[in-house]
C-alpha cells in the first residue's frame, strides 16, 4: 500500500509501505477521503515534534476492509467514520467518561500512524458506522464537528440565546452552524473579512472584523443588552481569547477550543468581576453520533468549506494549500 510518510520536518514522501495486519482487536480501514488540518501542518513543520517516520491525518472516512479476531460490532465492508483519538480505559478519567481528557491518550497521525495513507489500522472503538445518505466528503469532517458539537454543548447553548464566534476557520464555521441548529443567534468575528459572505451563507446574522469597532460595542447592539450570552473561540491565539472576554455578557459563558501555543494574558479582573464562565472543551467524548446525524440531516453543510482537493501523491501541494489564504479545508482523495 501506498503511505505518505513523514521523514522529519517538511520531509514528507509518498512510498509503498507494508501492508499492516490487523490485531484482535483492531480494523484496517481503505482510506476514501482524508482532511488536513492545523495540527497536521505543525507536525509537517515540525513545530509541533512527533517520532519519525510517521504517517500522519487524523480526520478521514473510509471502508472496513480486514477486521481483528475479536471484533464484534464492525463488519469488513462497512463505511465508517473513524474517532482518531483513544484512552487507556482503565485511569481514574475513561472510569469517569472523561475519555478524551485521559493522560495516556493515543492519538491516530500524532502517536500512531495516520490516514494519510491507502490504507490505516485503528482499534475497533474508534469506528462509527456512516449514514448511508451521507457523502465521504461531508463525513470527512466528522471528526473537526465533534469537537465544534461539544464545545457548543459544554456552553449550555439555548434556542433564543445570542452567541459570538470568534475565528472563521473550518472550526468556526461549523461552531456558527452548530449554535444555529441549536436555535442560537450568531455574530462572526474574525481578524479579516474574507470569509464573511460564506458565514452569512451558513447562517450568520452579522459579522465583523475585530477592527470594525469595540467588540464590546459590537456586542451590546448585536445582543439588544451587556454583551452576547455565549462565547466559542476557535482561532486558538491570544488575541483571540481577549476577544472572546470582550464579547461575553456577565454572566456569560466562554468556551475555548482553539489551543493558544504562546503565552496568554487574560484580565482575570474581568472575569472574576463578571461572573464569566470560562471553559476549555477538548476533542470529544462521545460527540461522533451526533456530528454524523448533523451533516446527514444538512443541519450542518460541509461542502463549501472543502476547498481543496489532492490525490495522495500531491500530499506536498496539499499541505503548501493549507497555508493558503483562500483555504479553508483541504482534503485528500485517496481511493
Ligand atoms: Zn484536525
Ligand atoms: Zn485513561
Amino acid at each position: 500500500m501506498k503511505a505518505a510518510i513523514l521523514h522529519g520536518p517538511r520531509d514528507i514522501r509518498v512510498e509503498s509501505a507494508r501492508m499492516i495486519a490487523p490485531r484482535a482487536g483492531d480494523v484496517v480501514i481503505r482510506v476514501g477521503m482524508a482532511g488536513l488540518c492545523g495540527t497536521d501542518y505543525r507536525i509537517w513543520t515540525g513545530d509541533r515534534p512527533v517520532s519519525y517516520p510517521r504517517v500522519l491525518g487524523h480526520e478521514f472516512v473510509g471502508t472496513v476492509t480486514e477486521v481483528g479476531a475479536a471484533v464484534k460490532r464492525v463488519r469488513v465492508g462497512d463505511r465508517v467514520a473513524v474517532e482518531p483519538n483513544y484512552s487507556c480505559g482503565v485511569c481514574p478519567l475513561c472510569r469517569e467518561g472523561n475519555r478524551n481528557l485521559c493522560l495516556s491518550r493515543s492519538a491516530v497521525g500524532i502517536d500512531v500512524d495516520g490516514c494519510f495513507a491507502e490504507t490505516v489500522r485503528v482499534p475497533e472503538r474508534c469506528c462509527w458506522p456512516a449514514p448511508p445518505n451521507a457523502a465521504n466528503e461531508d463525513l470527512m469532517i466528522t471528526e473537526p464537528l465533534a469537537v465544534v458539537v461539544r464545545a457548543v454543548a459544554r456552553g449550555g447553548v439555548r434556542a433564543g440565546e445570542s452567541a459570538a464566534v470568534v475565528g472563521a476557520g473550518s472550526l468556526g464555521l461549523l461552531a456558527l452552524q452548530v449554535l444555529r441548529g441549536r436555535g442560537a443567534r450568531v455574530l462572526v468575528v474574525s481578524r479579516t473579512p474574507r470569509r464573511f459572505e460564506l458565514a452569512r451563507e451558513l447562517g450568520a446574522e452579522a459579522t465583523r472584523t475585530v477592527a470594525e469597532a469595540p467588540l464590546e460595542e459590537t456586542a451590546r447592539a448585536f445582543s439588544g443588552r451587556e454583551g452576547v450570552d455565549v462565547v466559542l473561540e476557535t482561532a486558538g491565539t491570544p488575541e483571540a481569547v481577549a476577544h472572546a472576554l470582550a464579547l461575553v455578557r456577565p454572566g456569560g459563558r466562554v468556551v475555548l477550543t482553539g489551543l493558544p501555543h504562546e503565552p496568554t494574558p487574560v484580565a482575570f479582573f474581568s472575569v472574576v468581576r463578571r461572573e464569566v464562565t470560562l471553559m476549555g472543551s477538548m476533542i470529544y467524548q462521545d460527540e461522533f453520533p451526533e456530528a454524523m446525524r448533523l451533516v446527514a440531516a444538512g443541519t450542518v453543510r460541509t461542502g463549501p468549506l472543502v476547498t481543496h482537493r489532492f490525490a495522495l501523491d500531491a500530499i506536498g501541494e496539499a499541505f503548501a494549500a493549507h497555508a493558503r489564504p483562500d483555504s479553508i479545508k483541504v482534503a485528500l482523495q485517496v481511493s
